[in-house]
């Protein structure tokens, strides 16, 4: 029969979180039984604490658990190690944030975790990304600091942002065309040609008005496809 002593299993315990199962080392019923006795008191003492490791609960000593450590095996559980070096996070990969994980309810970015563990510096204005570009990829030696910035770096202008571009076009006398011009050019049913010629511009740039990609109008439309109250132009041509 086995024996089961409150100090041995804490000091087991001691080297890290072990499963119910491997604690108990036996699956006897008694040697079960009396295993649980032991386990209840540690328990009812407030000495061991129970912890998750991936999807699996495991015991730890309730004083001196390093949270990080667990946190640690936690994302090691969940990640595999691929030949090209990327340590892949099998677990959800936000389009934004990269892999995360739950960390007391919150979701956290593994990344940002991984580098602050490292004894490195995170602030709001720092972002932590992977040189591989691996979306999954959690490897330290692959992670580098960015800035906010550098996502907008190759990003296609927004829509107010190009509108802004333009306006500072016109405001500068650079525009070929006034907003009125564009107008009448919407308006006409004449041929891209003859209105090429008869205000100075190019075809394709006639052609881009009336396919609304030059000389957009803004206005604002809360749905997609449906006419927005405030278009001038929508509303003439109609
Ligand atoms: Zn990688």
């Amino acid at each position: 029969m086995r024996e089961y002593i409150r100090e041995s299993i804490l000091e087991r315990l001691a080297a890290g979180p072990v499963m119910y199962a491997d604690l108990a080392e036996s699956r006897n019923r008694d040697c079960r039984a009396r295993f649980g006795q032991v386990f209840n008191s540690l328990r009812a003492d407030g000495l061991i604490k129970k912890v998750w490791i991936g999807q699996y609960p495991h015991w730890a000593l309730a004083s001196g658990v390093d949270e990080n450590e667990v946190l640690i095996r936690r994302i090691e559980e969940n990640s595999r190690q691929d030949s090209e070096g990327c340590i892949n996070w099998l677990g959800y990969v936000d389009p934004r944030r990269g892999p995360m994980i739950r960390v007391d309810q919150k979701p956290q970015s593994i990344r940002r975790l991984l580098w602050a563990m490292n004894g490195r510096e995170v602030d709001y204005q720092t972002t932590i990304r992977c040189s591989c570009e691996n979306e999954a990829c959690i490897n330290l030696k692959h992670l580098k600091k960015g800035s906010r910035k550098d996502k907008a770096i190759g990003r296609k202008y927004s829509i107010v942002h190009r509108k802004k571009l333009a306006d500072a076009q016109r405001a500068n006398g650079k525009a070929k065309l006034t907003m009125e011009q564009a107008r009448e050019v919407r308006a006409s049913a004449e041929t891209n040609r003859t209105l090429a010629v008869r205000f100075g511009v190019s075809e394709a740039l006639i052609s881009g008005i009336r396919r609304d990609k030059s000389y957009k109008e803004f206005h604002a439309g809360l749905f997609p496809g449906q006419q927005p109250a405030n278009n001038p132009h929508q509303q003439v041509a109609a």
